[in-house]
């Protein structure tokens, strides 16, 4: 709801107030972070196996995630956030850890369909049941494998976590 300070601000939304004819607009330096951070997160190219493909679909012009500010870049150095999709193998794990130590802090994890959240339907000694036990997960996204909108609405959710971040870090980073 927009309201109107006698001071002549205006609130356009819960913290940020603009001031009206100068341009200009007042905000806590969280409010101004996150709001870029969320609004460029870009993901690290990489995929495992079948949910991979959805990912992939994701990107398509059907579906368009560019209108999201989500564009997938080709280096864990260019990225903000890493989509887990398909399974992990204990083989592979080494290498997921790897690219996600790559990327640059703050750094998110999507955990995409149910191999990467739990092993999915490969209870096997080869297969690691769920990714949380080696990284640090910040959406889960259930599905066998999960369709291009949820992955959607799973990125929709980490911008919503984005935007209530204070600057504090957690234990795992
Ligand atoms: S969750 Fe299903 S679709 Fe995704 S990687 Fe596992 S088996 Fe494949």
């Amino acid at each position: 709801m927009i309201t109107v300070e006698p001071q002549g601000l205006v609130e356009v939304e819960k913290g940020l107030k603009i001031i009206p004819g100068a341009n200009t607009f007042i905000a806590s330096m969280d409010k101004v972070v996150n709001w870029s951070r969320l609004s460029s997160l870009w993901p690290v190219t990489f995929g495992l196996a079948c949910c991979a493909i959805e990912m992939m679909t994701t990107g398509s012009s059907h579906y368009d995630l560019d209108r999201l500010g989500t564009i997938f870049r080709g280096s864990p150095r260019q990225a903000d956030f890493m989509i887990i999709a398909g399974t992990v193998t204990k083989k592979m794990s080494p290498i997921v850890r790897r690219v996600y130590d790559q990327l640059p802090e703050p750094r998110y994890v999507i955990a995409m369909g149910s191999c990467a959240c739990s092993g999915g339907i490969f209870n096997s000694y080869s297969t690691v049941q769920g990714v949380d036990s080696f990284l640090p997960v910040d959406v889960y996204i259930p599905g066998c494998p999960p369709r291009p909108e949820a992955l959607m609405e799973g990125i929709i959710k980490l911008q919503e976590k984005i935007r209530k971040e204070q600057f504090k870090w957690s234990a795992w980073r």
